[in-house]
């Protein structure tokens, strides 16, 4: 290689770079949906090369001292997207960042806010159910997103909440709540006290179809009580921001609770789980996005939680 070809590399390395750094800055579009509280719409899709894992609502909260990030989304550049975003709105730090749950569309973008040194937060079930399905998660990242994974990580939770607990970000009272096992077996809320904004994280689907990977019959609990709080403001996990949640809440309460009569059915009348996978609630395919993706898992997951309440 002579001189002048090594300066060629080494410029067009250079380019490269500087193409991968404006890339990692571009800011992730947020919404702020009620003072002080800003929502990045995810995609309705499962994650693909081409949606770069961006499929989860995810946001911040901004009180006068400091930013709570809610998820970091479904890998460390769309992390980094959010911290522009955030960047873009404040200079103040970040000194939060919760985790909804386990999920991979909602945690792998924490690594981008390890040199903010924040607390992060989730429930007391949440490392445990992170570290028991580390391995499948990196696997199916890398495998579902290729190099779009690159840097993504499991960061565990620092501050853990069982119950409810409260973080001050400056003028701002931010309430967090663990839920009986409902889409997870470590689900946590925040509510925002001044605007009355409640991030439910996947305790809320809508038009996305719900996913069953904790309890049917806990998850039909806690909707009574999120219907309880009245919140003003509503971030789901999946699906529009701030939708008319009372409606969104009856139509995941509806396909949850027919899911389980229909599969206790089923069971009453002997059928195995294959026949309860083929048959049960296949009129519900026109109501739901990513139908095709999610139902039969449901009806899986509800199959084996019922099947030994008789
Ligand atoms: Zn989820």
């Amino acid at each position: 290689m002579n001189i002048a070809s090594a300066w060629r590399h080494v410029v067009f390395f250079i380019l490269i770079a500087c193409a991968t750094i404006a890339r990692s800055e571009t800011a992730l579009p947020v919404t702020q949906i009620a003072p002080g509280n800003y929502a990045h719409r995810g995609h309705d899709e499962v994650a693909t090369r081409e949606n770069g894992g961006d499929i989860a609502n995810v946001g911040f909260i901004v009180g006068t001292r400091c930013v709570a990030v809610i998820d970091t989304g479904g890998t460390l550049a769309e992390g980094r997207a959010l911290r522009a975003a955030i960047r873009a709105v404040t200079t103040l730090p970040v000194c939060y960042v919760i985790n909804t749950h386990m999920h991979p569309d909602h945690i792998f973008g924490n690594a981008a806010f390890k040199d903010d040194h924040p607390q992060f937060v989730g429930s007391t079930k949440l490392a445990q159910a992170e570290a028991s399905r580390a391995d499948n998660y990196m696997r199916a990242l890398n495998r579902e997103l290729g190099s779009a994974a690159a840097g993504s990580e499991i960061i565990m939770p620092t501050k853990t909440i069982d119950g409810t607990g409260t973080i001050d970000l400056g003028g701002r009272t931010v309430t967090l709540r663990t839920w009986k096992t409902a889409h997870t077996n470590n689900d946590l809320t925040v509510y925002d006290e001044k605007s009355g904004t409640l991030w439910t994280g996947d305790l809320l689907f809508v038009r996305c179809i719900p996913v069953v990977d904790g309890s049917v019959l806990g998850w039909l609990d806690d909707i009574a009580r999120i219907r309880q709080m009245n919140p003003r403001h509503v971030v789901p996990g999946h699906g529009p921001l701030d939708p008319p949640w009372h409606q969104s809440l009856d139509a995941e309460e509806r396909y949850l609770a027919d899911l389980a009569r229909d599969v206790r059915a089923a069971i009453k009348r002997g059928e195995t789980i294959r026949q309860a996978v083929d048959n049960i609630g296949l009129d519900e395919k026109d109501k739901w996005l990513l139908f095709d993706n999610y139902h039969r898992r449901n009806v899986t997951a509800a199959y084996a939680e019922l099947e030994w309440e008789q």
